[in-house]
């Protein structure tokens, strides 16, 4: 991508009703458009950074067996009123509509009633099970508060997966599975190291349900940590009784704010007894399916990284889902630097490397630096008169302070890992 054919701009400022840092940086860096409070649209680059991390949440979905459909966001009162969950006083973030001739419709603010409505026209026997499905879908929610930019908003993709299975055992057995999968995104996004799997309050169906929580400041929520079990304790359950459950000791927790990125528990045979799913189990008994759900918020999970990995500069990239692994800067516009520029650009990309090339003429080198650690690519090569003159490229990693002259073998060889 050649930035002087990009259309979205860069901005010294954000706005000022912008509180949140994650939408401040996201939209000075021209990843996100603010539509209202609470309502982003995600620009060209932004919609890199989201579909790479669809994509990895999608591998390790697969991984799991499960296969991946969509559900739609209109939904009709039926769905809901046979679980009780479409009044406003059970559910208080409905967005509703109205057909034309009057019939209320709900939009999607979960799918775990319609996806169970369908599942009724394909489960019969325990044959049929297990099923595990999964969707990126927007989800529509009326939240009161909207202050923490694509970490809260009222209209989100969530990736959310449900599992049907025949029984207690194997629905554990799955779930347990999903705690790893889990895991495996969170690293693979590059907060692995500061989000844990934590206990938090089950809502009707469990005494539990389970959150992978990430250490941040603009988190939400506050839990407790035990370091050494390398989990945590939602403080909605931090009581006495909990503690001594889980095993954690009062004296070496240490207390964080933190973000939800993901939420996964059980319905049991709740969800199922309510709407109908049930099955021929092998002795030839009726029985409801055993109902998961897992949940992950795509824009939240942009927003955390963004709020976690950034510095006064800017954004700060992990590898695995940055929009251009390099940011290359023409320095001067003497022809020898944009040739020698192209020839890097063309030769990178058909190694596969991803690049963002600054090939504009008419930006000064000062607003290209800025630019450069605003927008946070991973890595940033220049090239001047300066580093022709000795055959070298200027290079410096996001994060480092100082730049160095690198040979192009030492480039390839760095982006190579
Ligand atoms: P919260 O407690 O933060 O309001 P929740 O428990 O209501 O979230 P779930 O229904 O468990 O959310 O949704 C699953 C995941 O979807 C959450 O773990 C989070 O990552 C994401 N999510 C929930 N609400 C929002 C929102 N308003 N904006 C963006 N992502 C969200
Ligand atoms: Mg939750």
């Amino acid at each position: 991508m050649k930035l002087s054919q990009n259309f979205t701009k860069t901005f010294q400022d954000a706005p000022k009703d912008e509180v949140s840092k994650n939408a401040q940086l996201l939209i000075r860096a021209g990843y996100i458009h603010k539509e209202m409070a609470g309502v982003y649209a995600y620009l060209p680059l932004g919609l890199k950074v989201f579909e790479n991390i669809k994509a990895i949440i999608r591998e390790e979905m697969n991984a799991l067996g499960a296969q991946e459909l969509q559900m739609t966001t209109l939904q009709q009162a039926s769905n809901w009123t046979q679980t009780d969950r479409w009044t406003d006083d059970k559910v208080d973030i409905w967005f509703k509509t109205a057909l034309k001739n009057g019939t209320e419709l709900g939009l999607a603010w979960s799918h775990e009633e319609p996806i169970t409505l369908m599942m009724k026209q394909h489960v019969a026997s325990y044959k049929d099970l297990p099923a595990i499905v999964y969707q990126f879908q927007n989800k529509m929610r009326n939240e009161t508060r909207a202050k923490s930019g694509i970490m809260r908003t009222r209209e989100f993709v969530m990736k959310d997966m449900y599992s049907y299975s025949v029984n207690e055992a194997n629905h554990q057995a799955f779930y347990d599975k999903s705690i790893d999968a889990y895991h495996r995104i969170f690293d693979r996004v590059g907060i692995g190291h500061l989000t844990y799997f934590t206990t938090a309050s089950g809502g009707a169906f469990t005494q539990f349900s389970h959150e992978f929580q990430t250490i941040c400041d603009a988190g939400e929520d506050v839990i407790y940590i035990d370091e050494q079990k390398k989990t945590a304790i939602n403080k909605e359950v931090f009581t006495d009784e909990v503690i001594e459950q889980l095993g954690f000791s009062k004296g070496t927790v240490v207390e964080k704010k933190s973000a939800e990125v993901g939420n996964i528990f059980s319905f049991g045979g709740t969800k199922s007894e309510q709407l109908g799913l049930t099955f021929v189990d092998q002795d030839g008994s009726t029985k409801p399916v055993i109902l998961g759900s897992y949940g992950i918020g795509v824009g939240r999970l942009m927003g955390v990284v963004a709020e976690v990995f950034s510095d006064e500069n800017g954004i700060i990239w992990p590898e695995s889902i940055a929009p251009y692994q390099i940011h290359l800067i023409t320095i001067g516009g003497s022809d020898s630097a944009q040739q020698a520029c192209q020839e890097l650009y063309d030769d990178l990309r058909t190694k596969g490397v991803s690049v963002l090339w600054d090939d504009r003429d008419d930006v000064r080198p000062g607003k290209k630096f800025a630019d450069a650690d605003l927008i946070g690519m991973p890595h940033r090569v220049v090239v001047s008169k300066k580093t022709l003159e000795v055959d070298m490229y200027e290079y410096k990693k996001r994060t480092d302070k100082e730049s160095k002259n690198i040979s192009k073998d030492e480039l390839l060889n760095i982006v190579a890992k």
